[in-house]
């Protein structure tokens, strides 16, 4: 039984399984479901070229179920954009590029800083590669992006920039840099397994559980590192609430924009996950003693990394996931662990970094509430065989 297996606290965590699991299910998957659908959090600034500082294109990006459809200018709200307008065209899969106005950028970033973010590679300010997406439209699922190309990439992580525990010489900061990405991992995974091409001669989308079980569950740890991943970032979140709460969501629709504002509030200061899981991870307990310093900068560098190979996953919608998501876990370990010890650097973020950080907390909610859900009968199923 899946609730016996994973019970008591989440590792490094403060929270046990069961209240994650309720909390999720009561309060922060509805709220994040809301929150996401929202103007402001929907559109997402991505520069999607293939553009590997590593090694050259691998020929990939032409996959149909890869393409991402970038966000016609008559899409936005209208504060995001230049004043000229279309009808409305119906933006799918695999249509050719729409225009996109290149200028809505001064104004949909008004009020936000452009401060760097020394955890991740992406430099959002050269307004000529960037494009805006709109992320309801283009889900995270099964591509068809497999083989060596997807291969190179986590091998790449794993073995370079983010080593596999057990290893005596690893430190508990490099665990946790293993286990964030772990986490992440799976969640792409149960992603692909919850929304499959089961099909294609019929284009019939569906769950695949063989899937979800040969990649996730039945690797135990790759399950709890899901969970730590999705408390991290919750972690992250509340610590940066006093910011978020007033944070310029201003999209031109004052009804739309109090509806996000209020939508933060219930989820930034909601009092029963204030009574049930008040720090979901502790922080302070990092980067102590003589080798903090030099560590924090070496597993900087390695994130960098990370985030620099997401130029290289040789699939649009995949690299547009990979690079909100590395983007969203880079924005939490900056909320998190700031700046030369300032204490208050969330008052630093970029609008996109809330995006980023905000849409991953929803990714890795939804993969949690699938794994509770989902996770006892796949494994009864699978394991009866
Ligand atoms: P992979 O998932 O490629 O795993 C490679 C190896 O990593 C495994 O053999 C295992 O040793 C190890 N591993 C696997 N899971 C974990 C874990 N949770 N923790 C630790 N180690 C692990 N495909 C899509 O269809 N849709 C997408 O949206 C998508 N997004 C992607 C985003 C990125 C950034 C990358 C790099 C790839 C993405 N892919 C996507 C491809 C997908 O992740 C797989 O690589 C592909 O489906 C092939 O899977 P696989 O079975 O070879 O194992």
């Amino acid at each position: 039984c899946l609730c016996a297996k994973y019970s008591g606290i989440v590792e490094d965590c403060c929270c046990d399984y069961e209240t994650v699991d309720r909390l999720n299910e009561e309060l922060l998957h509805p709220s994040l479901q809301e929150l996401v659908k929202t103007a402001f959090f929907r559109y997402f600034k991505a520069k999607l070229w293939c553009d590997c500082p590593f090694w050259p294109d691998d020929g990939m990006c032409r996959l149909r179920d890869c393409s991402v459809c970038e966000c016609p200018d008559s899409e936005f709200p209208e504060s995001f954009k230049m004043p000229h307008s279309q009808e409305d065209p119906i933006c799918q899969e695999g249509k050719p590029q729409a225009a996109v106005d290149r200028t809505i950028d001064s104004k949909s970033f008004r009020g936000w800083t452009e401060a760097d973010n020394p955890w991740t590679y992406d430099d959002e300010t050269d307004n000529s590669e960037m494009t805006y997406v709109n992320l309801q439209l283009n889900p995270e699922r099964y591509t068809g992006y497999t083989g060596p190309s997807a291969r190179r990439i986590w091998d790449a992580i794993y073995s370079e920039n983010c080593p596999k525990y057990p290893s005596e010489e690893l430190c508990h900061e490099e665990k946790i840099l293993y286990k964030l990405i772990s986490g992440l991992h799976s969640s792409i995974s149960i992603h692909i397994a919850a929304d499959y091409l089961l099909d294609e001669a019929i284009n019939s989308w569906g769950q695949n559980l063989s899937l979800m079980y040969d990649r996730v569950l039945s690797y135990p740890d790759r399950v709890r590192n899901l969970y730590f991943t999705f408390l991290f970032v919750l972690r992250a979140v509340t610590k940066a609430a006093d910011y978020l709460e007033y944070a310029e969501y201003d999209t031109g629709n004052p009804n739309e924009d109090l509806k996000t504002q209020s939508l933060m509030r219930q989820l930034l200061f909601n009092p029963k996950l204030q009574a049930a899981c008040p720090v979901p991870f502790d922080e302070a307990k990092l980067w102590k003693g003589q080798r903090g310093p030099e560590l924090k900068q070496q597993i900087q560098k390695q994130f960098r990394n990370i985030s620099a190979l997401m130029d290289c996953v040789g699939c649009e919608k995949c690299r547009l996931w990979g690079k909100l998501q590395v983007l969203g876990l880079g924005t939490a370990l900056k909320i998190l662990f700031s700046v030369d010890g300032q204490e208050h650097s969330a008052q630093n973020l970029q609008r996109n970094e809330v995006i980023a950080l905000m849409n991953l907390l929803n990714r890795l909610s939804e993969s949690v509430r699938f794994v509770h859900e989902m996770g006892p009968s796949v494994e009864r199923i699978m394991e009866g065989q």
